[in-house]
């Protein structure tokens, strides 16, 4: 845990994350900047800045989790297409430092990746994020 990280905090409970999924290698939260809605994050539970230096089995698990996510957001929102995209450094995007996943559902016809992204206050995305861990629930990846 890196005290002065955000996601390390969200992961830890120490900032409010809209949690659809958790599990022992990976964490998954909607983004509090909706590039489109139901924008998700996969985070693994440790903190690496990039995916070179991520550990083979947490990829494995970033990448195990974003079938049912993927899924889960088909059945609830019914996008058209769904980006996964994945920064790392600056000159690429990267803002947070604790290496994730975008999942970012999409229309056709919308805005690219949905710049500038809509601020979601928490009400709206602890709404979605409980319809979403509700499809996971049903797909069976709780
Ligand atoms: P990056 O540009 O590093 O790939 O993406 C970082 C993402 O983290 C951005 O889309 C940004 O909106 C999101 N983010 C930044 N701070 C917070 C936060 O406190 N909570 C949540 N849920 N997302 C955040
Ligand atoms: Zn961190």
């Amino acid at each position: 845990m890196k005290n002065d990280c955000t996601f390390c905090r969200i992961i830890h409970g120490l900032e409010h994350g809209a949690f659809i999924h958790q599990d022992e290698l990976v964490v998954a939260f909607l983004d509090i900047n909706q590039a489109s809605p139901g924008h998700t994050l996969i985070v693994p539970r440790i903190h690496v800045p990039s995916w070179w230096e991520l550990p083979d089995e947490e990829a494995a698990a970033v990448a195990r989790v974003a079938k049912p996510i993927m899924q889960a957001l088909r059945m609830t929102l019914e996008p058209d297409g769904i980006n996964l995209v994945q920064n790392n450094g600056r000159a690429a995007g990267q803002v947070i430092f604790h290496v994730h996943m975008h999942v970012i559902p999409r229309w056709q016809g919308d805005r690219r990746f949905g710049r500038p992204p809509a601020y979601a206050d928490r009400h709206t995305l602890d709404k979605r994020a409980a319809q979403l861990r509700a499809a996971l629930h049903k797909i069976g990846c709780a």
